[in-house]
């Protein structure tokens, strides 16, 4: 029987079927951080438990540490008590820990790729529900809560429930100026912020199969906003290669044979999904949330609706965000800009971004951001000198760190402050300040609104002095 890759990784990692219904999931990969981890920890410490698989265990500090000044202790007395407490919990138990001091301290969802923890096939939880972010290597990757940290921790496995399976096909090509936070948005607003409940998205089709790693991350990334658990992409070459020579991957022979292991994981042909659906990659523009779920967007030439039920979602958003049902989307004024996050955080967003900023400056009221996902990043960044580039037009450029995503460290908006924002939520709330508006955007898109001071298309933006 043909079978998806969900299905075949799933059954290979089952321990058992519980009587209720779930399944005891073995957890190939366990990467921890200093937010979710240390109540996990103490509640091991409490019953004598050890850690069942240090060596399949990974920490990192991204979520609350600074990216202005990082010297210890921390300014911030909670960043210093959770890292410290990271430290001694690591180091009790014989977990590594990429520190600070690590060069390789980063998000956790930027680093695990990049040091080539993840890979495909595998099965991979972390306390951050964007774990989805390694379905993009064809893994099964989800984001468990502290309780579920202590079960990992403990047990190297999970009670869980099979997911049906959604299979998403972007056909044909983008346009100039479309990129992937543009076709995972679009996703998300066809599909609704829980239209993927009880699904894995296998995503598919040309679109994503000339894409590269860092673009099928975005994807992945933003599942969990759309409602599903986990996203996944099935793995080919574009994967194998980027995995191939990373720090953590197989070798030599041993890399061979994974390939080919990796390549029978793939869905088969002719397996059977629960549900398709098919978007037409041409229909896709360069897409920005309005309101205040990832679900409420529109092409950067389009209209707000134009109708507000009272007591509606859309009614709350338009009255939080202070916006008139159908007002153009282009034209409104942002106060700051923030390229960053385990979304759009990775060394081609910088890019893209720096391509859209060079020669330009900052609007004087906007105050703008660049925050790599990682040191490897921003090393790599500085490398080609785009923090320069990023320099000379008024960004700021900071540490590597989870940063204003969700601004448990000091990078937040101020009042009711509106964001053009790379990263993956736009709660009420999401960056700093209860009264705080985020719209969610690609990262050349939150380049071009730092210099225009607005929301502006990026397709227009080419030869622009
Ligand atoms: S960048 Fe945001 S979504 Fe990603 S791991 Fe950090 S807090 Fe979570």
């Amino acid at each position: 029987m043909p079978q998806t890759l969900f299905r075949k990784v799933w059954d290979r990692h089952a321990v058992r079927q519980l009587p209720n219904g779930q399944t005891q999931l073995y957890i190939g990969l366990h990467l921890i951080h200093e937010v979710t981890s240390p109540q996990a920890f103490d509640e091991l410490a409490r019953r004598g438990w050890s850690v069942a698989s240090p060596e399949r265990t990974f920490a990192t500090v991204d979520h609350i540490v600074p990216t202005l000044s990082q010297v210890r202790p921390f300014a911030d007395g909670m960043a210093e008590t959770m890292t410290t407490a990271l430290e001694r919990n690591c180091r009790a138990h014989g977990i590594p820990l990429f520190d600070l001091s690590s060069g390789v301290q980063g998000i956790v969802h930027v680093i695990g790729p990049e040091l080539g923890l993840t890979q495909p096939a595998m099965t991979i939880c972390c306390g951050d529900s964007h774990t989805s972010t390694h379905g993009a290597f064809g893994a099964i990757a989800f984001g468990i809560g502290t309780s579920q940290v202590r079960d990992v921790l403990a047990s190297q496995s999970l009670a869980v429930s099979p997911s049906k399976v959604r299979r998403i096909d972007v056909t044909g090509r983008l346009a100039k100026g479309v990129y992937a936070k543009d076709v995972i948005l679009t996703i998300i607003g066809r599909l609704g912020v829980h239209g993927g409940a009880g699904y894995a998205y296998e995503y598919g089709g040309d679109v994503l199969d000339r894409m590269s790693m860092d673009e099928r991350m975005t994807i992945c990334n933003m599942s969990i906003e759309g409602g599903a658990r986990l996203g996944y992409v099935n793995p080919d070459q574009t994967t194998f290669d980027y995995v191939q020579g990373r720090r953590f991957a197989p070798t030599g022979d041993a890399f061979d044979r994974a390939c080919q292991w990796w390549r029978q994981m793939a869905s088969d042909p002719g397996a059977a999904y629960d549900d398709r659906v098919v978007i037409d990659g041409a229909t896709i523009a360069p897409t920005v949330t309005w309101g205040i779920n990832p679900g409420q967007s529109v092409a950067v030439d389009g209209r707000l609706p134009a109708a507000r039920e009272a007591g509606s979602t859309a009614d709350e958003a338009l009255s939080f965000m202070g916006f008139d049902a159908g007002q153009p989307i282009a034209g409104v004024k942002i106060d700051v800009a923030f390229v960053g996050s385990c979304t759009n955080g990775r060394l081609s967003d910088l890019r893209e971004a720096a391509r859209v900023v060079r020669g330009h400056r900052v609007a004087s009221h906007v105050r703008a951001l660049v925050v790599p996902g990682s040191q490897a990043v921003r090393l790599a960044a500085e490398r080609e000198g785009l923090n320069e580039v990023f320099a000379e037009a008024g960004f700021e450029w900071r540490g590597a760190g989870c940063s204003m995503c969700l601004a448990m460290n000091p990078d937040r908006l101020n009042g009711r402050e509106v964001c053009a924002s790379s990263s993956n939520r736009n709660f009420k709330g999401r960056q700093g300040s209860p009264t705080g508006r985020t719209l969610l955007m690609s990262p050349a898109m939150v380049a071009a609104a730092a210099i225009a001071g607005e929301v502006v298309d990026v397709r227009g933006w080419e030869g622009r002095s």
